[in-house]
């Protein structure tokens, strides 16, 4: 800041130069310098979608070292270097997003997922102007802990008012898998939940279509209203360089590697295809954008402005 106003300063000639001068020698106007706050990024971010309103919610961030003991697990660990180094990113070392979702569909507000605790999901929550006790339904995607994990505190539930909706293949193979973390937060509540087949409907817009593989019954969501489009893809694909870049590289948390690979090709196909925006879970805040069919994968393109511009 001091450089480019000395500059300027000299540029606008001999009047300004006593100023120049002044800051050169510490005689400028009294500051204190500014403590440094860490890196950050915005807790929410919110779209309309139709007669919907989309908020994305950034309730948390996790680093991860050594990304490919997660993902490219049949990549050379050349090929996983020379992909990452070509798309700007470390090969080392990378940063994990976790992304609810809350749609407002004008008559309910929806959460989709509910983060790693509810500490985080609330924190965001708040961020984006609503309270808990706002949330009329929580879709849960699958059940991995992060998406799981703010369904409760100690036994205290999140959301006082919620209704609850999943998937009933995915359920059923928790139900039976003696998981503690299905345990604790899902049996509890079991009757409060209405469980859909693929094709069912959370509300009027928003339909379950199933892609599995991630999970035995992982569920993504596609959102229209007013022919606006948008699909919630949770775990599908969760690194753009990696996993949307890469569809055929294997990834750890993929329980069926073979049928998460060809369920990646072909909804990431479809969302190339029609050029659908969507958001995905573990993708770096704001967490939404688009792919194109780029070689042997897809390249995902970020979003801009595009949707600040739907009324
Ligand atoms: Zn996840």
């Amino acid at each position: 800041m001091t450089l480019k106003l000395s500059r300027r300063a000299a540029l606008v000639g001999g009047a300004a130069l006593p100023f120049a001068a002044g800051l050169a020698l510490g005689l400028g106007p009294a500051r204190a310098a500014a403590e440094m706050k860490g890196a950050s990024t915005p807790l929410h971010y919110r779209f309309s979608l139709g007669g919907f309103e989309v908020t994305t919610l950034c309730a948390g961030m996790g680093p991860m070292e050594n990304p490919q003991e997660t993902f490219g697990l049949n990549a050379t660990p050349e090929e996983f270097a020379e992909v990452s180094a070509a798309a700007f990113v470390p090969a080392d070392r990378s940063l994990n997003t976790f992304t609810p979702t809350v749609v407002n569909t004008g008559s309910e507000l929806v959460l989709f997922d509910t983060g790693l605790n509810a500490a985080g999901t609330l924190a965001a929550l708040e961020d984006a102007g609503y309270t808990a006790d706002q949330i009329d339904v929580v879709v849960i995607t699958h059940m991995h802990g992060d998406h799981i994990g703010g369904l409760a505190t100690e036994g205290t539930l999140t959301f006082p008012n919620a209704r609850y909706v999943t998937g009933a293949v995915e359920n059923n193979h928790w139900a039976a898998s003696g998981n503690e973390n299905y345990e604790r937060l899902i049996t509890p509540i079991a009757d409060q939940f209405t469980y859909l087949d693929d094709g069912g409907t959370v509300s009027s817009g928003i339909t379950a279509m199933a892609a599995y593989g991630h999970t035995p019954g992982h569920f993504i969501y596609h959102l229209e209203s007013e022919g606006q489009r948008l699909v919630l893809t949770a775990d599908l694909a969760n690194h753009a360089v990696w996993s949307i870049g890469r569809p055929d590289w294997e990834v750890r948390f993929d329980m069926d590697k073979a049928a998460a690979i060809a369920t990646r090709q072909r909804v990431l196909g479809m969302l190339a295809a029609d050029r659908v925006p969507f958001v995905a879970y573990h993708l770096p805040s704001p967490s939404v954008g688009f792919v194109e069919v780029d070689g042997e994968g897809f390249r995902h393109v970020p979003v801009g402005y595009q949707l600040l511009l739907n009324s």
